[in-house]
């Protein structure tokens, strides 16, 4: 149960101008510029943020190196570091709603969800990551007799951390806490636009007793900042979440550096594939919505396109209609808020624009699709329910990053397949049937890295996090992320 007077008077709390975190130190920008930061939620300035430069990038990977090197992190006893993570974990949990607060005030996502998603997450990442400190060992490989052949997991150096803003601590955490389990030093880049919570995590991590200089925040401008990162020569691999545009720039500063290895979590399109037989239609009518349309559907994994089998399309898209059209848009700090701001103005644009084009190419707007409570100052949007939307149609291709669903009917299970891997995504998505056989095909069929069956959105972080085709490489979460960190080395013995 959400305590809305405490929510209300930490959104009443001043938030100081903020600066980078260089070696355990707060620093101004090096040319001491700096970004306002505006909330979606009114459209007011919150606060600065250093405008980073690549000069304040030179500064945070030479104290990440010089940590790595004297292996104050690194080299600390394997028990102590776990110690170390457990009670920056502690410290994140101590002050989840201050930081939930603080991240709804920059990035606009509703209370209830980022309460859970954000601090909730993070700390519950870190925890997994720190336990794993002292359990996940190298190997000795099965040579020939007279030799002996130690395979090493050896931490890689400096991390270059570039995540986006619909939930910073979550996906920052997802990367920093494996990274940080692995040995490495960190240079931590958030988005201009929500670095709030990052900065305060960074805080935490100083207080529970991470050495200076083992995790660096830098902000600022993703062109300036993120691409000294990406450029860097120190920086040993690049963990990323964020547009596949991004993306491929990072690929190409990696070739043209010093070839850093590049983990990409980027956009989706994903599908829901809801046969007739689905359990329970009402059910299913529900988490369609809600995973589309919660937190404005600015959810990477968000479900954009329903894919429904053409016996119940009329009936089930009236549904998930009805519902999109009962939730509550509102502001996100309001405890029973569903629906709350679109990021920023250019999202908004853009979401809005996405559903012009769907209905110049034949699409029908069953609901939505407008900007709403615009005398708040603040970007909202009502969830849109596109129907009849054709494969071909932009929407369809394209990730909108809004609360935006597509409708496009199927009459045969191969069919559903084809439409749910025709496009250039493979990041998530459901099939809804009772039919075990039924569910087993399909899940095969689609080439996602997240597949859910009779639910949507569950998963925690034992279980890898990762997109295929064009929605990336490496996975997040689970034990596997660790690899990402991590270079083998072997040591081959003659005995
Ligand atoms: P974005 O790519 O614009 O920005 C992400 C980060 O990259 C930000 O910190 C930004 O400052 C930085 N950046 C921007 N330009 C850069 C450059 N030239 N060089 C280096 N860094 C640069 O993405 P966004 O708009 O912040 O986030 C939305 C996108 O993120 C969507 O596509 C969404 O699907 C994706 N996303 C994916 C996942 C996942 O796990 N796969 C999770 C959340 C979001």
């Amino acid at each position: 149960m959400l305590d809305q007077s405490a929510i209300d008077t930490l959104r009443g709390n001043e938030i100081p101008p903020q600066s980078n975190f260089i070696n355990g130190r707060w620093r101004d920008a090096s040319g001491g510029g700096i970004r306002d930061v505006i909330s979606p939620i009114d459209g007011a300035v919150l606060t600065s943020i250093a405008d980073g430069t690549a000069d304040d990038v030179d500064a945070a990977v030479a104290a990440a190196r010089a940590a790595f090197e004297d292996g104050r992190w690194s080299r600390m006893a394997p028990a102590q570091r776990k110690k170390i993570m457990h009670r920056f974990a502690d410290l994140i949990e101590k002050n989840a709603l201050e930081l939930a607060v603080l991240g709804v005030r920059d990035n606009g996502t509703e209370i209830s969800m980022a309460l859970k998603a954000e601090p909730g997450s993070a700390a519950g990442t870190i925890r997994y990551y720190a336990e794993a400190i002292d359990k996940v060992a190298g190997e000795i490989a099965p040579t020939p007799d007279g030799t002996l052949a130690l395979v090493h997991r050896e931490p890689v150096g400096v991390v270059g951390v570039i995540v986006p803003w619909n939930f910073p601590l979550m996906i920052g955490t997802w990367k920093i806490a494996p990274a940080l389990a692995a040995g490495n030093s960190v240079v931590m880049k958030p988005a201009e636009s929500a670095s709030l919570s990052l900065l305060k995590l960074a805080a935490l991590a100083q207080e529970a007793g991470l050495p200076d200089g083992v995790l660096n925040v830098v902000t600022g401008k993703g062109s300036v900042v993120g691409e000294a990162i990406g450029l860097h020569m120190g920086v040993d691999v690049l963990a990323f979440t964020g547009s596949g545009g991004t993306g491929r720039r990072l690929l190409d500063y990696a070739a043209r550096s010093n070839l850093k290895r590049c983990y990409l979590e980027l956009g989706g399109k994903s599908p829901n594939v809801v046969f007739a037989d689905a359990p329970d239609l009402e059910f299913a009518a529900n988490v369609c919505a809600n995973g589309i349309f919660r937190n404005s559907g600015q959810v990477c994994i968000a479900g954009s396109r329903l894919i429904v089998e053409r016996s119940i399309h009329a009936e089930f898209t009236r549904r998930v209609t009805e519902i999109a059209e009962t939730m509550a848009i509102g502001d996100p700090l309001q405890a029973d808020t569903q629906i709350g701001a679109v990021h920023s103005e250019a999202q908004l644009a853009q979401n809005l624009n996405f559903v012009g084009i769907a209905e110049a190419e034949g699409a029908t707007c069953l609901t939505g699709g407008k900007r709403v409570r615009e005398e708040t100052g603040g970007t909202y949007m009502s969830p849109a329910v596109l129907d009849n939307v054709t494969p071909e149609a932009t929407v369809f291709q394209k990730e909108v990053f809004g609360p935006v669903l597509t409708v496009t009917p199927f009459d045969t299970e191969e069919e559903a397949i084809r439409l749910a891997n025709a496009t250039e995504f493979g990041l998530a998505g459901a099939v809804w049937t009772s039919n075990l056989s039924t569910a087993h095909r399909v899940t095969k069929g689609i080439r996602s890295g997240l597949l859910h069956v009779n639910t949507y959105g569950g998963s925690d972080v034992t279980v890898p996090m990762g997109g295929m085709k064009q929605s990336g490489n490496g996975v997040d979460k689970s034990l596997h992320a660790l690899d990402k960190y991590v270079d083998l080395k072997t040591v081959w013995m003659k005995l």
